[in-house]
């Protein structure tokens, strides 16, 4: 497994790369990821808070399912909206089983963009992440470069050392491939 394949707008995800993917919670058999990546995730969450506050939105995407997704917000939301943070079918980071979107656990979690604030438990969070190798994928101010909208939700494996590196630097995936 590349830890760091890139996947935008400009690069697809190839159809046939193999994947072993793992739920990353028990109470969530539906959320996969890769199993690195779900490993490194589990213990960045042993160390936070054991899932209490956060729950996992949405982990590994099918190209249909995010096919789907970006249908059905075409229709919901308009195209403007869709195109800010809903990738491409095909060209979705969730495909490679690396990404998860997480959310503060609440009664009404908004599945395309949850809650995910810069304070408390989940900038507890943000601030671990790195050091288990997760960078925040879409950040402010960069979104000429990735393509998609300030997303304080998403998440994405890279391992390590890379999570430090990227983030010690203040770059985008994009930029540290470059
Ligand atoms: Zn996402």
């Amino acid at each position: 497994m590349n830890t760091l394949i890139l996947v935008n707008r400009h690069h697809a995800y190839p159809a046939n790369a193999p994947q072993d993917l793992v739920p990353v919670h028990p109470d969530s058999p539906d959320i996969l990821m890769e199993r690195e990546a779900a490993q490194a995730l589990a213990r960045l969450m042993e160390q936070i808070d054991d899932w209490r506050h956060i729950v996992p939105v949405s982990g590994w995407r099918s190209f249909e399912e995010q096919q789907m997704i970006y249908l059905d917000s075409l229709r919901d939301n308009g195209r403007e909206f869709t195109q800010q943070y809903v990738a491409l079918p095909g060209h979705s980071e969730h495909q490679t089983g690396l990404a998860i979107d997480l959310g503060l656990r609440q009664p009404d979690i908004d599945f395309i963009r949850p809650n995910f604030p810069y304070e408390g438990i989940c900038q507890e969070f943000r601030k671990l992440a790195p050091a288990y190798g997760f960078i925040q994928r879409y950040p402010a101010g960069k979104e000429t470069v990735t393509g998609i909208a300030h997303e304080p939700w998403h998440f994405r494996y890279v391992g390590r050392p890379h999570g430090e590196r990227i983030t010690e630097r203040g770059l985008t995936l994009e930029e540290y491939l470059s």
